[in-house]
């Protein structure tokens, strides 16, 4: 009899689970699987890790405890190090390999590789299957065989390639008894406590939010992504991020509808597919270059200075307000609030902050980034990574460092009502359409315990074309 273990990661789902299905197959009929998760000991204070993720995390886990139980599995817990405790698993039970899914960040990769060089000379498989992309680093090439750095070419060629279908639900998956297990994890367990409103886990509620998406906003995404104060996107980052869903589900689910789509709705639907492409663009992009993490892609501006804000000397006080959604420039305060009350915030909003953190308080963008990944709830290493040197215009493929947004004028075409802007900030609800879209009130307070803008647009922005004009010709640094 064959006795196996799956290496739960970032996979949360029974349904088109790659290394999950290869490792019941493999026990075949009469084997046993044993599925574990390895919680961290280390997550109530790490800098990238928050109380936001950890919550979804433990509601992720609870949904995946049922839906193996009700296929006769029990999902083992265990707390510590994944090496060490994979490696206690398999000296207590038996087992003769190991199944995960590939993780495509580099702290998800050196901990494979750590498992890998203690698996191999002992002869114990250790088996990892693609799953969190459709198509994977090395896929996805120029002519030349190389890498691309551009999104447009790499997302044509992404297009061309056949797509896998994804694969059924497990039926069924017998786990030895008798195999210690700690309880579910909660968030006290870290120390940790969130009021953020989350979205409900499990594969199952994943499953209803793409259902809902592709039967109504997917036919209008091109009109209407943009606009913040509009339900227009899929909210499936945070089903991608822990696996609730897979990329292939979405994908096959987005191609079955398009087809009855009229023209505007297929062309949407090849919109809102490019930004599935954009997650994979970026996990290949820090899968070759994890070096992204530290420094600015475009070699241009490594090294550049993000000298604050000469009102703010102590340039903690700026980043404070930036946090706290205390700017005075309601469209940045909006997001930033959004942020804080639900882990998650609609891309253009996070765009908007991200551009006013670098180029308007010129604030290093690895401060943002970091905070992000702390309060997001889809908090994804190398969208969150590319997402910000794009706003700083520092990255692959970036906003180049002179197209500044504007707070003001993107208010005025994304959020023309104030409808984002007065939901998430209560002081602003009596205030007038003109007052939320007026620059020219700067220095007046819109509203009582709401600030004026804390510094003037214009002024700052010509600052940041000055900083990168001095970047690119060293002699002025
Ligand atoms: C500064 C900044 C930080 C970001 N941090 C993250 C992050 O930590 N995690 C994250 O998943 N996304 C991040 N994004 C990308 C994007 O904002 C979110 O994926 C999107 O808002 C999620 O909402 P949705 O599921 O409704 O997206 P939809 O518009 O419905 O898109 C569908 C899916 O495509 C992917 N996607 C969409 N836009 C992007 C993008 N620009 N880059 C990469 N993938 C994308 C997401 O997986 C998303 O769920 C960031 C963007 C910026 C500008």
């Amino acid at each position: 009899m064959k006795r196996v273990v799956h290496w739960f990661r970032r996979d949360f789902r029974i349904t088109d689970n790659t290394a999950l299905s290869a490792a019941v197959a493999t026990a075949g009929p009469d084997g046993e699987v044993i599925p574990v998760y390895i919680t961290s000991s280390w997550k109530g204070s790490h800098e990238w890790t928050g109380p936001a993720r950890q919550q979804f995390l433990c509601g992720c886990l609870a949904s995946l405890a049922n839906n193996l139980e009700a296929i006769g599995g029990r999902l083992i817990i265990r707390r510590g190090d994944a090496v060490k405790e994979l490696e206690k698993l398999l000296a207590e039970t038996g087992a003769t390999a190991i199944f995960a899914n590939r993780d495509p960040d580099p702290f998800g990769r050196a901990v494979e590789a750590r498992l890998e060089s203690l698996l191999k000379p002992r002869g114990i498989e250790f088996l990892l299957h693609k799953d969190v992309c459709i198509h994977e680093q090395h896929e996805v090439l120029t002519g030349q065989g190389t890498i691309f750095r551009v999104f447009t070419p790499y997302s044509k060629v992404w297009f061309g390639l056949p797509k896998p279908s994804p694969g059924p639900a497990i039926k069924k998956l017998v786990t030895p008894s008798g195999i210690a297990s700690r309880p579910l994890p909660q968030l006290s367990d870290w120390g940790l406590s969130s009021s953020a409103t989350l979205p409900d886990a499990g594969e199952r509620s994943a499953r209803e939010r793409l259902k809902v998406f592709v039967a109504g906003s997917m036919a209008s995404y091109g009109e209407q992504r943009d606009l913040m104060g509009m339900n227009g996107t899929s909210h499936l980052s945070q089903d991608l991020r822990f696996g609730l869903i897979s990329p292939r589900q979405i994908y096959a689910a987005a191609k079955k509808v398009e087809e009855s789509l009229p023209t505007e709705g297929r062309k949407s639907t090849m919109k809102f597919l490019a930004e599935i492409v954009w997650r994979e663009f970026y996990m290949q992009l820090l899968w070759h270059y994890p070096e992204l993490l530290d420094h600015e892609f475009n070699s241009n501006w490594r090294g550049m200075k993000w000298p604050g804000l000469p009102d703010y000397p102590d340039s903690s006080e700026a980043f404070q307000r930036w946090r706290e959604g205390m700017t005075g420039f309601p469209i940045v305060d909006a997001a930033m609030r959004q942020l804080a009350a639900t882990g998650w915030v609609h891309n253009r909003a996070r765009m908007i902050a991200a551009m006013f953190l670098t180029k308007d308080l010129h604030l290093d963008w690895r401060l943002g980034e970091a905070f992000f990944m702390r309060s997001l709830v889809d908090g994804e290493i190398a969208s969150n990574n590319g997402g910000w040197q794009w706003s700083a215009g520092t990255g692959a493929d970036a906003a180049p460092y002179f197209r500044i947004q504007n707070p003001w004028s993107q208010t005025k075409r994304y959020d023309p009502e104030g409808t984002y802007i007065r939901t998430w900030i209560p002081e602003l609800r009596n205030v007038s359409n003109a007052s939320l879209l007026d620059p020219s009130l700067d220095g007046c307070s819109i509203a009582p315990g709401y600030p004026v803008p804390m510094l003037d647009h214009s002024a700052e922005r010509d600052r940041t074309l000055e900083l990168f004009a001095r970047q690119k010709e060293p002699g002025k640094r």
